[in-house]
């Protein structure tokens, strides 16, 4: 679950990050207000995409009225695809130099990783692809955290100035505290701003919180209703549906298992189409569990067609095929759709659905191939 910069800029400050002074809004009035209290400042979009920079959803603005006007220029209009219904006004920061400084979960090594690197700001992505010996690492060993002189040897090969390695330091102590202590996956400032006045100062931050862990993380948890995710996945969300997720193509699928469903993405890609989801309905049968799983898939206004894939164990194919059956006739659904079945009971299950508006196919590639091409009528 990603938290908006001026959420995640709350967190830190209160371990201890130094961030700018600046308030979230959503007006132009009330950036106007933000602003006179502030003076010179910068009007940021709080959107969840990187690279809000370069795609104009930071602006400067010299008077309050200038930050109203900036203001009004991002809010309910798109930035990169998405709503802009807050922007952060903060105190404009005399920048002398822009540093990075992250920690993420590193997959290769299993383990914490720190990053920091001397040439931060817009271009990071640049610096990591054409130089990536420019940004010094630090796997940490979760059962101690980071030692003060592996942060210090970071901060050191990451190439900051003499001047500013002990209040990094400190920063970078405190970016590990609230990683660790909040579940995160991700905690970056980038950039740590280093002002003319030699103050280090988080500019901007990312904070990403492990979902799995929200269950202790009341805090966190309060704030998801808020998090601009899929609007389709938060409703399956709040139907129990955890296991949606919205993958962008036009086959909408369903299928028991998480490795099934796996699968059957697999093999409606290489037939040549788009799944546009991921959902495993899990073990029930019953026909309002599966309305509610369809409903779902349906939702999405690309889908042209829908693929079960079910695989009878413990639950039995056939209940599953009366499930479904049961499920349509409530509903108007006017997409093709194919069920293939396999396990225990599935030749009674498909047999059931002859007759019906579902079409059955015992064999998975050629139902994926079928649903492809039903989907294209
Ligand atoms: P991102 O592009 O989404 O990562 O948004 P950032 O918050 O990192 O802003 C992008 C760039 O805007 C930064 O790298 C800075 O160069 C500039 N910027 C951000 N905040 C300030 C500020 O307070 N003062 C000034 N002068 N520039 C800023
Ligand atoms: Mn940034």
């Amino acid at each position: 679950m990603k938290l908006h910069e001026y959420q995640a800029k709350e967190v830190f400050a209160r371990f201890g990050i130094p961030t700018p002074r600046g308030r979230a809004v959503s007006s132009g009035p009330e950036a106007e207000a933000a602003a006179a209290e502030l003076g010179r400042c910068v009007v940021k979009a709080q959107v969840h995409v990187g690279g809000r920079g370069k795609a104009g959803g930071v602006k400067l603005a010299d008077s309050p009225a200038a930050a109203r006007e900036a203001a009004e220029s991002l809010l309910g209009k798109p930035l990169k695809g998405l709503i802009v219904k807050r922007v952060l006004v903060e105190e404009a920061l005399p920048i002398a130099q822009e540093y990075y400084l992250a920690v993420i979960v590193d997959r290769h090594s299993k383990r914490p990783v720190m990053m920091a690197s001397a040439l931060g700001g817009v271009d990071i992505e640049e610096v990591a692809a054409a130089t990536p010996e420019k940004i010094a690492k630090l796997v940490i060993d979760p059962a101690y955290g980071p030692w003060d002189f592996e942060l210090r040897q970071l901060c050191v090969d990451a190439g900051f100035a003499p001047a500013v390695l002990r209040p990094i330091q400190a920063i970078a102590e405190k970016l590990y505290q609230v990683f660790t202590a909040s579940d995160a996956m991700l905690a970056e400032i980038n950039p740590l701003v280093v002002t003319a006045d030699g103050r280090v100062i988080a500019a901007d931050a990312k904070f990403d919180v492990d979902d799995n862990a929200l269950y202790r993380q009341p805090a966190f948890a309060a704030l998801k209703e808020e998090s601009e995710e899929d609007p389709i996945e938060a409703e399956a969300h709040r139907q129990g549906l955890g296991a949606y997720v919205r993958l962008g193509g036009d086959i909408g699928i369903l299928g028991n298992g998480a490795g099934l469903v796996m699968t059957t993405l697999d093999l409606v890609t290489r037939a040549g189409g788009k799944p546009a989801n991921f959902l495993d309905v899990g073990g029930g049968a019953s026909a309002e569990h599966v309305r509610k799983a369809l409903s779902i898939v349906l939702m999405d206004p690309n889908v042209k067609g829908v693929l079960f894939n079910i695989f009878g164990g413990i639950t039995r194919g056939d209940d599953v095929a009366r499930g479904i059956l049961e499920a349509v006739r409530t509903m108007d659904v006017r997409v093709p759709m194919v069920v293939r079945m396999a396990g225990t009971r599935a030749e009674e299950g498909l047999k059931l659905l002859e007759g019906s508006d579902l079409i059955p196919v015992a064999n998975p590639s050629e139902a994926a191939r079928q649903v492809i091409e039903l989907s294209k009528r």
